[in-house]
């Protein structure tokens, strides 16, 4: 009877395999379909000065509004779009997206912000990044210096020389650039000293764990080497009173997360960025 049993098992397993092998080519074929079809939006998530309360960046963030299934999170759409080859168009998308919205925002004498752009690891090993980018910014009027790319640690560190080339490549256009989710990619962090990079993004999970010692250790580990190495540092992920008070003390340079803002419309950001969080973390900062 086990062995009945097992053979089911595994019969069961090789059904649930195949279904799965369906539903990503289904999801292949929609989102090739979906890029063509407008079905690609972006919302942006506020960046705050811990200094002034301001809001002096926004990240851009995609979103696939299917027509069936809704709203796809992007940890759902963006692997297939890697798999597929798809996300060199889709991030080209996402800056020509982003360089619209720009030149609208630039008509309305909002004060001055800056966009951060995620690149996925398949985009960033093309050789030719740094002349597309470019092309883009030269062809949609979006200005370098507004512009912040934010790579992962474990996309800049596989091939170190071409790497570290690439992002000079990048860097010499004028743009800005961070590594996300710092802290998850197990690396040396020797990288640090000599790639071209502005920004520290300290990954979500360690401001989640801030509540327990050891991860206020990692967090304040983070915060020590990006001052002794002189760059920007933003926390991303913060959620409470707790957390943002123990930011704020650490003199941690920007923040980002729920407790601010969920990621908005961009038609909302206008509005936004007229917003004070000032008297909130003087509130914080002397409790
Ligand atoms: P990420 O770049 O690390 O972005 C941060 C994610 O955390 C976003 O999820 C954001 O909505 C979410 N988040 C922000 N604050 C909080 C908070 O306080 N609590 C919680 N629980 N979550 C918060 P989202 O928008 O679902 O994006 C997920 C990931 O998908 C991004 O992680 C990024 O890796 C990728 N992604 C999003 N847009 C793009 C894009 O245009 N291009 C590429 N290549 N990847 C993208
Ligand atoms: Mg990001
Ligand atoms: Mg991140
Ligand atoms: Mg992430």
């Amino acid at each position: 009877a086990a062995k009945a049993e097992g053979r089911a098992c595994y019969r069961f397993y090789n059904e649930d395999m195949n279904a799965k092998a369906v539903e990503q080519l289904k999801m292949e074929e929609e989102l090739r379909h979906a890029m063509g079809n407008q079905e690609l939006e972006l919302r942006y998530q506020p960046q705050i000065s811990s200094n002034s309360g301001a809001v002096v960046g926004l990240e851009a963030l995609v979103r696939w509004k299917h027509p069936v299934r809704g709203m796809v999170p992007p940890n759902e759409f963006i692997p297939v779009a890697e798999r597929t080859g798809l996300i060199i168009e889709l991030g080209e998308w996402v800056l020509e997206e982003v360089a619209r919205h720009c030149a609208y925002w630039d008509t309305l004498s909002l004060p001055d912000f800056r966009v951060s752009v995620n690149i996925s690891s398949i985009q960033f090993n093309q050789r030719d990044l740094a002349s597309r980018v470019s092309h883009i910014l030269a062809e949609s009027g979006l200005r370098a210096s507004r512009l912040e790319l934010e790579l992962t640690e474990s996309a800049i560190m596989t091939d170190a020389p071409t790497n570290i080339a690439r992002l000079r490549e990048l860097k010499a256009l004028g743009l800005a650039l961070a590594v996300d989710d710092f802290g998850t990619g197990y690396s040396s962090l020797s990288y640090l000293k000599r790639f071209p990079i502005d920004t520290l993004k300290i990954d979500q999970s360690f401001i989640t764990d801030l509540d327990s010692a050891d991860g206020a250790a990692i967090v304040d580990a983070i915060l020590a080497l990006s001052s002794s190495l002189k760059l920007q540092v933003i926390a991303e992920g913060i959620e409470t009173e707790e957390q943002l008070g123990y930011l704020l003390k650490r003199e941690c340079h920007l923040l980002q997360g729920y407790y601010f803002s969920r990621p908005i419309y961009p038609e909302d950001v206008p509005t936004l960025l007229k917003q004070d969080f000032g008297p909130v973390l003087k509130r914080l900062a002397s409790a």
